[in-house]
Parts: C-alpha cells; sequence; structure tokens
C-alpha cells in the first residue's frame, strides 16, 4: 500500500512544541497565593518544562513512572502538565479536597514516585505521611522560594531544582497508546476509580475542545479555567489552549465569587469553564459590585446540570451567553454541549433557553446511545429515559487497575450511569443520575428536574434534592434550599405550590420534607454533595 498520509504520533510532545515555537510569547498568567498575579508566557513554560523533564530524570523518573500533582492552577502546574508526559511519565493530578485517607490511598494506588506540591498544600500531605510510601520524593512549589524548608522528608525546591537543573539531550520517543494522564473519579457516587489518559486521547481531545461545535477555543481567546487542573485535566483546556494558542488565566487557590470577578475583568477574559456553583457564586458578586465583563464571549457550565435560571440571569443581568456540557472523568470529560445561538436563535430567546435546559449532541467525534435494563437501545424520541452511554477516542475503555468493570461491559461503549433521552434530533438531555433518580411507587421522579424548579422560585439560591425512604411510596423526594435573602426565607408551603405548578402531584415534596438551610454541602470539585445530604436525613440532622 502506498500514498497514504504520514503517520504523526498524536503525542502531548506535538503541543508543547507547537507552543514554544508558534505562541512562544503568548501570555500565562496566574495568580499566587498572596493575590498578586504572575505574568509568564508559553516560551517560558515551555523552557521551564524541559528543565524540569531534566530535573525529574535525575530523580529517577522514568517512562511509564507516575508523578503526582498536589496543586491549584498555575503557571508551575502547567508546565508539570508538560513535562511529565513529554518524559514518557504519566501526570497524576491528585484532587487537593481529598482526605488524608483519600491522598494516601491514591498515591498508594497509582503507585507514584514523586509529588509536585503547592506549599499552601504541604499540610495536607504531613498529614497523610505515615500512610505514605517512604521512598516517596516530595518537590514544593513556592512562589518564594522557600520549599526546601518545607516538613516533608526530602523535599526539594521546585525553583532551585529548576534553575540547577538541564534539559536532556534527547527527549524519548513517545508512543501515542501510551499513558499521559491519570485522574481518579471524585467518587460522588463511590469509591474514587482512576482513568488513564492516553497522549492520544489527549492530543485528540484538545483538538475537539477547539471545534466550533464543542468548546469552541481560539487563538484570540483569553481563557480562565476556573475546573480545576486536578480534576480531569482542568476539562483538557491547558492542552487545548497551548494547541490554538489562546492566553490562559489560572486562577490559583482564589476561588471566591469576589475574586473570580476581578480576576474576569482585569485580565479581559473572553472564555471561562466551572461547575454551576461556581457561576452562581460569580452572579452574586456581580449583583454587589458590578465588574466589566464585556469582554466574556462565553461561559461553558457543565459539570452537573445547568439550572436555566442561572442561565437566564446571566444573559439578563451580565449580557454573557452560557454553554451548556456535559461530560465525566471517563470521557476526558467534553462529550455533549450545547451554545447559545447554535440554531441561529438569540440567545435570548426563551427557545434558546430551552435548547440549553440539554447538553445537547455530542460533540464531534462522540457518538452516544442510550439503553433499558436489558441492554437493548431505545429510540431517539425524546421520551425513552435509559442509561446513557458513549464511545470515541477520548472515552475510558477499563479503569486502572481494575481488571473488569460493569461500565464496559457493552463491549465498545462505556456506560456512564446517567440516564438520559436522545431526542430525534440527537440531542441528550440528562435525566438524573441513576442513582439520584427517586423511585415513588415504582415510577423515576428526576430530582435535576424538581431542582431546576425549585431555583426558578423567588428567594431561592441553591436547591437540592435527595431521596428518602418512604413506607408508602417506596422513595420520596426530600428538597433542601438555600435563601437568597437568609431574613426572608421561601416558606416550604409556597415551594410546594411553585413546583405544583409543574409537577403532577405525586412527584412533590411534602412541606415537612422541604428544608431550609444555611448551605448545601458541596464535593471535592464543587457539585453538590448527595451523598452527604442522604447521610445527613438518615442521621436525622438536615
Ligand atoms: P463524579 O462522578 O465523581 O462527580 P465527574 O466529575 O466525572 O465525577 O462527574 C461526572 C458526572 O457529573 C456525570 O456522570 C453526570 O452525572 C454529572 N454531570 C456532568 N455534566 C452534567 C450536566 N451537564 N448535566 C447533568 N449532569 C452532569
Amino acid at each position: 500500500m502506498y500514498g497514504l498520509m504520514q503517520e504523526v504520533p498524536l503525542t502531548v510532545d506535538s503541543i508543547l512544541r507547537r507552543a514554544r515555537s508558534v505562541f512562544a510569547a503568548r501570555e500565562v498568567v496566574s495568580r499566587r497565593d498572596d493575590g498578586q498575579l504572575h505574568r509568564t508566557s508559553y516560551g517560558e513554560v515551555a523552557a521551564r518544562a524541559e528543565r524540569l523533564m531534566g530535573a525529574l530524570h535525575a530523580l529517577g523518573v522514568r517512562p511509564g513512572d507516575r508523578v503526582a500533582t498536589l496543586a491549584w492552577n498555575s503557571h508551575r502546574h502547567l508546565e508539570a502538565y508538560f513535562a511529565v508526559p513529554c518524559l514518557g511519565a504519566v501526570l497524576h493530578t491528585v484532587n487537593v479536597r481529598l482526605t488524608r485517607e483519600q491522598i494516601a490511598w491514591v498515591v498508594r494506588h497509582a503507585g507514584d514516585r514523586v509529588v509536585l506540591v503547592d506549599r499552601s498544600l504541604v499540610p495536607a500531605l504531613q498529614a497523610a505521611l505515615p500512610d505514605l510510601p517512604s521512598d516517596l520524593r516530595y518537590v514544593v512549589f513556592d512562589d518564594d522560594g522557600r520549599g526546601a524548608a518545607a516538613a516533608l522528608p526530602g523535599a526539594l525546591d521546585y525553583e532551585a531544582l529548576l534553575a540547577t537543573a538541564a534539559p536532556l539531550p534527547a527527549l524519548p520517543v513517545l508512543d501515542e497508546r501510551a499513558a499521559a494522564g491519570l485522574c481518579y473519579t471524585s467518587g460522588t457516587t463511590g469509591e474514587p476509580k482512576g482513568v488513564l489518559y492516553s497522549h492520544r486521547s489527549t492530543v485528540l481531545h484538545a483538538f475537539g475542545c477547539g471545534m466550533a461545535d464543542s468548546l469552541g477555543i481560539a487563538q484570540r481567546d483569553c481563557v480562565l479555567p476556573v475546573v480545576p487542573m486536578f480534576h480531569v485535566n482542568a476539562w483538557g483546556l491547558p492542552y487545548a489552549c497551548a494547541l490554538v494558542g489562546s492566553k490562559l488565566v489560572l486562577p490559583g487557590s482564589h476561588l471566591g465569587g469576589d475574586a473570580l470577578a476581578a480576576l474576569l475583568e482585569q485580565e479581559r477574559v473572553t472564555f471561562a469553564a466551572g461547575v454551576p456553583t461556581i457561576w452562581n457564586l460569580v452572579l452574586q458578586s456581580q449583583r454587589r459590585r458590578r465588574r466589566d465583563l464585556s469582554a466574556l464571549r462565553r461561559i461553558v457550565l457543565g459539570g452537573a446540570p445547568a439550572p436555566r435560571a442561572l442561565v437566564e440571569a446571566w444573559q439578563a443581568e451580565c449580557g454573557v451567553p452560557i454553554t451548556h456540557a456535559w461530560g465525566m472523568t471517563e470521557t476526558s470529560p467534553v462529550g455533549a454541549c450545547t451554545h447559545a445561538g447554535s440554531t441561529g436563535l438569540a440567545p435570548d430567546d426563551p427557545a434558546d433557553f430551552t435548547l440549553r435546559e440539554k447538553p445537547g449532541r455530542p460533540v464531534p467525534g462522540l457518538e452516544a446511545k442510550v439503553v433499558g435494563d436489558d441492554g437493548r437501545e431505545l429510540p431517539w424520541d425524546g421520551a425513552s429515559s435509559g442509561e446513557l452511554c458513549v464511545r470515541g477516542p477520548w472515552v475510558a475503555s477499563a479503569y486502572f487497575g481494575i481488571a473488569a468493570h460493569e461500565a464496559f461491559a457493552d463491549a465498545g461503549w462505556f456506560r456512564t450511569g446517567d440516564m438520559a433521552t436522545i431526542d430525534a434530533d440527537g440531542r441528550i438531555a440528562i435525566t438524573d443520575r441513576k442513582k439520584d433518580l427517586i423511585k415513588s411507587r415504582g415510577e423515576w421522579i428526576s430530582s435535576n428536574a424538581l431542582e431546576n424548579a425549585a431555583l426558578r422560585c423567588d428567594g431561592v439560591l441553591e436547591a437540592a434534592v435527595v431521596a428518602r425512604p418512604d413506607a408508602l411510596r417506596d422513595e420520596a423526594p426530600v428538597l433542601f434550599v438555600v435563601a437568597r435573602d437568609a431574613a426572608a426565607p421561601p416558606s416550604a408551603h409556597a415551594l410546594v405550590a411553585w413546583l405544583g405548578a409543574s409537577f403532577p402531584r405525586w412527584q412533590l415534596p411534602r412541606p415537612e420534607d422541604v428544608h431550609v438551610v444555611d448551605a448545601i454541602p458541596k464535593t471535592s470539585v464543587g457539585k453538590i454533595d448527595k451523598k452527604l445530604l442522604r447521610r445527613r436525613l438518615r442521621e436525622q440532622q438536615p
């Protein structure tokens, strides 16, 4: 056979080479712990990543080894994003909000050799020390170069290490099918499971992020990933930005609404991404003090259902269109998304908001189907709800270190654990997580749908619905809300009456199952923690 195209491997070093050569001057801005902004460029990030490769090699890191990070979003973390995979090793991003037991568990499970850790997060590692391998090496990211003084055995200061390290004379030849990254699911519904991203999947996902009907980031963009680099590669944005040449703004540990709003304004951010709770915080900040967000052309909201009330408020009050995206750790994560105006409607047209209640069509490159309990595919009629299954080049085919898992039982497809419908236009609507659905007398109630409606009720800031066991109905919905104004909370009867306008009676919570609370617990990545809410209910202390 001849006359075919070149077979250039899809490896992360190709993104690094591009960033270093054609986008060398493009800015990378990070917020330091003291709140100051650190300014650097892709050229400098690439040069330091090359020295980091030398340093890691000198520490004994070899192809296939795992190198962990325990860090916020910063330029140093970005350097590790490139250095570790380009050395042939695997970047294991550890969730900084894990408990000390969980940190020790994932580090051991992954078999990490080195941990690169932010100075502010050293105490979390110290607490886990008794359960960490004794030969683990520690390198501390510190703005002021005091890292070596960190109370971790043999800790090295990152800046001092880079200052003396030399790039390797030759970089390893990478295999596109080798692992580049490792991320554990945040365990919202069970034990964390490791997902290994390959070089190939990482590069293809980055290409995908640049497509107009996927995330659609471009060279002209200034991108703020609020979504953490310790979870699902910050939705792949660091790699995608370096590939397309977007300016990157990294918020460090400053994730409050005011700090983010200030950063959006100051850096003239055009594209930002995060979970709904973050965009709720930033909206509240805007309501207190208006910042100039006129540069912001798109917010991508994903990781949890997009509340229509929030999407409408961002459009009406700030003029910022919200994209609704769906994805998971296992899908790298971008799986489906719908932008404002994607069918030619105005972004403030009610019909466009209705479209964006669904994450919508799978992004180019992915395929989707829904299956019933018997595993048979259900029709695309927008009504038949089944488990969502996806396949594509950035979808996991197994969990790290788990020989067989039911999620991969349907050959070539990944069973997501999400319940969904697909309509005749191929648009996916997430009904609920399978484990969050409420079963009432044999019929299903969607917690998402109730939450979405509650959020549209006057005076409601946050809402969460979980099931409680019920002698008559099997399960009954329980609604938790946080009031917008704690001094004037909505009454339980008013809330039930509001929901009664959109739902049949059997789907409604009883007034005594409505709890106005000060705060709704969140998971390590800012999603509503339903596991904890259910536990509190069992222990009778909502
Ligand atoms: P975890 O399962 O631990 O939260 P992930 O970050 O991988 O970890 O979360 C993926 C899950 O988040 C999906 O399976 C789905 O239940 C939920 N999710 C993500 N995006 C959306 C969305 N747009 N609408 C509804 N649920 C979503």
